[in-house]
């Protein structure tokens, strides 16, 4: 594999960074997870909109321009053969000292990933997956606002071993006002009917871009969507609940807090909109070859 840093390829064991680098000792940097499906890069300038406005909120300067961030993945992609994959994108904040300070740190650091992902078993997204909600709460959105995708990511981590210890993979997080936000690495929907429904993004979701797709998608199928704030009894009574996201596609939930989710297994508007997602991402994207 070669991995791609500031600018060069290096072969695995030669990519290196330093243990001096604040993304290591402080997890201070951002990143993304993009898709590569059939030769082309999904989604890939709303992946590096995302990127560059995470960057903005922690003032950290990325030094390329969007232009050549992109040219940058489908380089690495190209060099890797990843027409099927995934992309890992991280930008650290670079050297510095063991204090905190990220203004004393040298040039922030790129570093392109192209390799592949399998979050779930496949046979999860037949049978559908099990969640429970966990007593560790979202970031408050005026601590570490949760639309920056930042390279720390203790807060997720601390509810998905709530979770593995309660005997399922994925746990729902709620707010500290006790609204449901999202999935550790995933975007929630409720469908009731005809109606679909995810959290607005102030109460404390990532502004998915899986998520952002499947509403376009949904729209144009006739589903009423919208942003509603969603509690425990919403997920419970729900008809289907689903999870989205870049690494995990669409899959459907089966089973939250030991309650059976509808009827037990991923619902036809899920399977629906998983279609329509696989179909799109199939045909679109800046080709690599
Ligand atoms: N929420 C969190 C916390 C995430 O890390 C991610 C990305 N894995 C998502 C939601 C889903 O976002 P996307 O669809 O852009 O991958």
């Amino acid at each position: 594999m070669k991995i791609y840093i500031n600018g060069r390829l290096f072969a695995e064991k030669d990519a290196k960074i330093s243990v001096f680098d604040h993304g290591l000792l402080y997890g201070d940097g951002v990143f993304e997870g993009i898709r590569t499906y059939n030769g082309r890069v999904f989604m890939l300038e709303e992946h590096l909109h995302r990127l560059y406005r995470s960057a903005k909120a922690i003032t950290l300067n990325i030094p390329l321009e969007k232009d050549g961030m992109s040219k940058a993945v489908v380089r690495t992609c190209k060099a890797n053969r990843t027409l099927n994959g995934y992309v890992r994108l991280v930008v650290t904040r670079g050297v510095g000292t063991l204090g905190l300070n990220p203004f004393v740190c040298s040039k922030p650091q790129v570093i392109i990933i192209a390799a592949n992902i399998q979050l779930y078993p496949k046979k999860l997204y037949e049978d559908g997956l099990k969640l429970v909600t966990v007593g560790t709460l979202r970031n408050h959105t005026e601590s570490v606002s949760p639309n920056i995708k930042s390279l720390n990511y203790l807060n997720n981590i601390m509810a998905k071993i709530e979770a593995i210890n309660a005997g399922v993979m994925e746990a729902i997080m709620l707010n500290p006002q006790g609204f449901v936000a999202e999935a550790t690495g995933d975007n929630i929907f409720v469908v009731k009917g005809d109606r679909l429904r995810t959290p607005p993004i102030w109460a404390g979701a990532l502004e998915g871009i899986t998520r952002n797709v499947v509403m376009g998608l949904a729209a144009e199928q006739g589903y009423d969507v919208r942003e509603e704030t969603l509690t425990r009894y919403d997920l419970y009574t729900a008809d289907e609940v689903f999870l989205t996201g870049t690494a995990a596609e669409i899959i459907g939930v089966v089973e939250i807090d030991r309650r059976i989710v509808g009827k037990g297994a991923p619902g036809p508007v899920t399977r629906r909109l998983a279609n329509a997602f696989r179909a799109l991402a199939r045909s679109t994207g800046v080709p690599i070859l």
